[in-house]
């Protein structure tokens, strides 16, 4: 899928009161944001419009709070981080209508280059249903509305799609332009050789992800829990290793399909096993890929390790989504680990598909050594499996 839509610098902003959707779902712990990429990859939209004087109307979702005001997801402590990295007031509208008196009042306060931050737009059970009212309360706020949600973008809410309805023009941000940028360029058009990892728990959530990615990259490289289904596919003894039996048959119709395709499709070649799923079980690594019985596959082992490594230092182009690993617990994280190290020492443009791999990456200190971490996890899946992301959608075209 590829898009050619509006973005903030088609339009005209001075004077003109803009709401703009951000993905401030951010981790936080006893109110202490633990993660800032998607703040951090929010401020060149934010900073555009205030310096091209525009009147700046933030609002995201935070967590489920499913249509009632929680105070611990409320997006004080996002406003108040926020004015420290733009060195610039971002007003908090704390209102649990999210579009109620005090957030109106707000509005029609602000000077232009003011910018305000509207409360969780989830307090309102409309939002998730892409309701009208909702929408038409948000929209009745600003003439422009200004998408900048990448991680947001494949769901149809109220204010990802239904506000662009009730608006004078739609379009996207910075941070959802680069997004496209990124990830399009790697789908359309890699520099090759192009290799995909995959990794996480489960292949039924990454189906389509495989199917598409086998009909584009070089190499597939599979890890994690997903990769022992696969292996059982090919005879292997995996133990109690978690096993999606249903996806056997799928798994055999990749491998061939892989082949068919001239795709070198990568399988551990060993694994670090625990007896039970705890981060202080003891720790056995396999002689090849075969694991006992009563032990499951916790991580990649070290030859995977070299394997998996060999192929990724040809490639040009890297996409990665999921862990190698348990890489939770510190005796299992040594794959995921190892991926990270060879990927942020590549000469290749490197993409990291956001979720667990993103997170992985940043806590191990690789975040600024790759070409681009996603700040959207299903959202690149999706966009990854070919599908129409409908709040990119919904904008205008040029
Ligand atoms: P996903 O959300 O599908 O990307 O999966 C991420 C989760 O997969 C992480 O929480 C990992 O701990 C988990 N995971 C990775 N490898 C394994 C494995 N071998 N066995 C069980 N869980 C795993």
């Amino acid at each position: 899928m590829t898009y050619d839509k509006k973005t903030i610098e088609d339009i005209q902003v001075a004077g003109r009161k803009v709401l703009v959707r951000c993905d401030f779902n951010v981790p936080m712990k006893d109110f202490v944001i633990t993660d800032e990429n998607r703040l951090v990859g929010a401020l060149p939209t934010i900073t555009y419009l205030v310096k091209n004087g525009a009147k700046v109307i933030l609002c995201s979702h935070l967590g489920k709070p499913k249509g009632q005001p929680k105070p611990e997801l409320s997006l004080e402590p996002v406003a108040k981080r926020l004015s420290e990295l733009l060195k610039k007031t971002v007003l908090f509208a704390a209102d649990d209508n999210v579009v109620g008196n005090t957030a109106r009042k707000a509005v029609e306060a602000m000077a232009d280059g003011d910018v305000i931050l509207l409360q969780n737009v989830r307090y309102r059970e409309e939002e998730t249903q892409n309701g009208d009212v909702f929408s038409k309360e948000l929209a009745s706020l600003a003439e422009i509305f200004v998408n900048d949600a990448f991680g947001t973008a494949h769901r149809a809410h109220s204010s990802t799609v239904g506000v662009t309805q009730f608006v004078e023009t739609s379009v996207c941000g910075y941070l959802i332009e680069k997004e496209l940028r990124y990830l399009g360029e790697a789908v359309a058009n890699p520099k090759r050789p192009m290799v995909a990892i995959l990794g996480g728990a489960k292949i039924s959530d990454k189906i389509q992800v495989i199917n598409n990615l086998l009909d584009k990259v070089d190499g597939l490289v599979i890890g994690g829990g997903m990769a022992y289904t696969f292996m059982k596919a090919q005879g292997y003894e995996i133990g109690t290793s978690l096993l999606e039996e249903e996806k056997i048959d799928y798994a055999l119709e990749m491998i061939n399909k892989a082949k068919e395709k001239g795709v070198k499709l990568l399988l551990p070649v060993d694994n670090v096993c625990g007896k039970t799923f705890a981060a202080d079980t003891e720790c056995v690594v396999t002689e090849n890929q075969n694991i006992s019985a009563g032990f499951m596959g916790l991580d990649i082992g070290p030859k995977s390790i070299q394997l998996f490594k060999s192929e990724l230092e040809q490639a040009k182009t890297v996409v990665w989504n999921g862990p190698m690993g348990v890489f939770e617990f510190d005796n299992f994280a040594k794959g995921t680990l190892a991926i990270a190290e060879t990927l942020a020492a590549l000469d290749a443009t490197t993409i990291i598909g956001g979720g667990d791999s993103a997170a992985a990456v940043n806590q191990l200190g690789f975040g600024d050594k790759m070409s681009h971490i996603s700040t959207g996890g299903g959202a690149s899946l999706e966009f990854l499996e070919g599908k129409v992301l409908p709040g990119i959608d919904a904008c205008d075209d040029k």
